[in-house]
């Protein structure tokens, strides 16, 4: 029998791949990957040749089974995805299940998540979350969903896509009240960015300006959670009018994002700072 690996990849970095996956994927009989024209040019990137072959979501019955063959044949495969780690919001789930099953041995090969990188430099409490991954596209599911998790204590984590954010985000008010959230976009990335805030505040920057690339969405519970302290709002707010190069109304909307204030306070603030 060979070996199955789950092998995570980057999430845009490349440089956040491991050794140990690049040893793995040289050494691969076969890697089964989700888009395999994607994938052929990370590996060329990486100067590995290996027969590639694709496993995605409407081919996974068959492809599947084709994969499970060549794994008793004695092959080792490396699943791939996209970006970040197989079966995390990405396919995998059911090749794993049925490799266990036949008996065939796998083994995770661990690097990067998106959800875990969130949360690592969210600032937020980590030692509690709960992984909730696409919300569905429809508003009433999408409600539903967002419902039911209205009660849980730890962070939720979802993923989503830059299109749908801004609904999203105002579906969250609607259905679980203005908590804070950070939006950790493109992460590893050159434009990579943390929006930390209320979700009205963020509906409102959302509303000023696209958000583009990927987005993971972190909302605390229930029961408030501090966002991280950082330099108070006057301290924001004079660097901002100083630096000439925001209005006071600029000003007050990245602090207000930035804090977490309520806009007027910040507003009366950035008054008094005027003179
Ligand atoms: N398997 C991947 C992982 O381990 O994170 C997730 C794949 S899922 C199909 C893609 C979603 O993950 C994106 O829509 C986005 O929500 C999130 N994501 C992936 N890369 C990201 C990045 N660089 N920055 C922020 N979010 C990212």
């Amino acid at each position: 029998m060979g070996t199955l690996y789950i092998v995570a990849t980057p999430i845009g970095n490349l440089e956040d791949i491991t050794l140990r996956a690049l040893r793995i994927l040289k050494e691969a009989d076969l890697v089964a990957a989700e888009d395999t024209r994607h994938s052929r040019k990370l590996l060329t990137h990486f100067g590995i040749s290996r027969p590639l072959t694709s496993y995605f979501d409407h081919n996974k019955d068959l492809k599947g089974d084709y994969i499970l063959d060549k794994l008793r044949e004695g092959l080792s495969v490396a699943l791939i995805t996209d970006a970040g780690t197989p079966c995390i919001s990405d396919p995998g789930y059911q090749l794993v299940r049925d490799a266990v099953a036949a008996g065939i041995t796998v083994v995770p090969i661990p690097g990067a998540c998106a959800a875990i990188t969130a949360l690592s430099a969210s600032g937020l409490p980590t030692d509690f979350f709960s992984f909730a991954g696409f919300l569905p596209n429809k508003q009433g599911k999408r409600r539903e969903r967002l419902q039911a998790l209205c009660a849980e204590k730890g962070i939720l984590v979802f993923y989503e896509s830059p299109k749908r954010l801004l609904a999203t985000l105002r579906d969250m008010l609607e259905t679980l009240g203005d908590r804070e959230v950070v939006v950790a976009r493109e992460l590893t990335k050159l434009y990579e960015e943390f929006l930390r805030g209320r979700l009205s505040a963020l509906i409102e920057e959302a509303e000023g300006r696209e958000i583009r690339g990927e987005v993971a969405i972190l909302v605390t519970p229930a029961e408030q959670t501090e966002l991280p302290e950082g330099p108070g709002m006057e301290e924001l707010l004079t660097r901002y009018l100083e630096s000439g190069e925001f209005s006071l109304k600029d000003a007050v909307k990245r602090v207000t994002l930035e804090t977490g204030l309520p806009k007027s306070a910040v507003y009366a603030e950035a008054l008094r700072l005027k003179g």
